[in-house]
């Protein structure tokens, strides 16, 4: 069979991932939370498949679970989407990514890509004939160099994909982000397909700024999310897509025969419990914690901290300690150290090497204090 994707092998996640369990090593790699979640929320998905939800829910979502969503993103957000008309919810934010990418890219559409980029991205829009066009972030703090992206866009531009907060950097946008971007598709038809999965996972004085909250970048703008990121259940597989009525109208006709619907009892389950505002409002502070915890030890370590200002991950760096390949370091801190860990290249197109290495602190604090207890031993 000749492979429609010949370049691209396992992702990275689910190699690291299994070799930090071959090796029995902390796996501060793959992001995904290593503790539990709230017990109410694990009873809300008992009681309703108890109760016999568990058929085909509605193609774009149940009304509850739209409408609730609406609520949260008026809250946090200060926007309302129309729940029947902006609102889609899909099986995870890998999803509504490909279910955008397909609705708008067609064979020869150029898609500008900001590296690094989550892996996602690029198959998306290969599988759509689409051709990818790489922007790199700036090196030293992952910001956007508004005239890269200028300078990247052509007649062919459909498209551009962002992510805010940023995996792997935790690189959060400013304000000032979204208008530069506004002011260069201004006029143009080019769609932004806006990966906002970690929303509410912000430190500091830093707060989010969904582009469908703009005046101008959410008439063209597909927000992506996921529950499975913000209530630690990433297995779930559950997430959503808004979009103005016209952009929703094309990508429910992909989602529609991607996976038809999503998981009815968990709809229920978290229409219900995203009822109480609290439950997300504390997200950030949590995660907060999680942050200054890790990087205080990582602190005590050989290795130079690049500050979080969002997500769970955190960057270091270690090029003034050794000349290794980044993978061939996180092979090595896997096997030797039992710490696993996700070489930063891989999110590059070009595998650009920069010595730098990612760690998911989304952990119980035993984890996270074993594991830099292991880091402060490597010499
Ligand atoms: N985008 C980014 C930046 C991510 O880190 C992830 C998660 N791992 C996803 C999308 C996918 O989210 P989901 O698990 O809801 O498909
Ligand atoms: N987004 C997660 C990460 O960056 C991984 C999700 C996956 O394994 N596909 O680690």
């Amino acid at each position: 069979l000749r492979s429609k994707l010949p370049h691209i092998g396992t992702t990275i996640f689910t190699v690291m991932s299994q070799m930090a369990s071959e090796e029995g090593a902390i796996n501060l790699s793959q992001g995904f939370p290593g503790f539990g979640a709230d017990p109410v929320l694990l009873d809300l998905v008992g009681k309703y498949t108890r109760e016999g939800f568990n058929q085909y829910a509605p193609m774009a979502g149940i009304p509850s679970m739209r409408k609730i969503l609406s609520e949260k993103t008026q809250l946090t957000q200060g926007y309302f989407p129309d729940p029947d008309r902006e609102v889609t919810i899909v099986s995870g934010a890998t999803e509504a990514i490909f279910s955008a990418v397909s609705a708008i890219v067609r064979v020869g559409d150029e898609v500008i890509i900001l590296e690094p980029a989550y892996d996602s991205y690029e198959p998306a829009i290969l599988l759509n004939g689409g051709i990818p066009v790489y922007v790199p972030l700036n090196s030293t703090d992952f910001s956007v160099d508004w005239e890269q992206v200028e300078i990247a866009i052509s007649s062919k531009t459909r498209a551009i994909l962002v992510n805010s907060p940023h995996n792997p950097s935790g690189f959060v946008w400013a304000e000032n982000d979204l208008n530069a971007l506004a002011n260069l598709i201004r006029d143009r038809e080019i769609y932004v397909v806006s990966d906002e999965v970690y929303e509410h996972i912000t430190f500091d004085e830093k707060r989010h700024f969904s582009l469908g909250a703009h005046p101008e970048l959410k008439e063209k703008t597909f927000v992506c999310g996921s529950f499975g990121k913000t209530f630690h259940v990433t297995g779930w597989k559950i997430g959503y897509c808004i979009a103005p009525p016209a952009l929703t109208e094309e990508f429910r006709k992909i989602h529609q025969y991607v996976t038809f619907s999503t998981v009815t009892p968990i709809q229920y389950a978290f229409a219900e419990y995203l009822e109480v505002p609290d439950r997300y409002l504390s997200i950030p502070s949590f995660y907060q914690g999680k942050r200054d915890f890790f990087a205080k030890g990582l602190k005590e370590t050989l290795f130079e901290v690049i500050p979080s200002h969002g997500s769970f991950f955190q960057l270091v760096s270690y090029g003034h300690l050794s000349e290794i390949s980044d993978r061939e370091l996180a092979e090595k801190m896997t096997r030797k150290l039992k710490v696993a860990c996700i070489p930063v290249s891989v999110f590059y197109a070009n595998k650009k090497d920069d010595k730098i290495i990612r760690f998911c602190f989304a952990k119980t604090n035993e984890d996270l204090s074993k594991g830099i207890e292991r880091l402060q031993n490597l010499r």
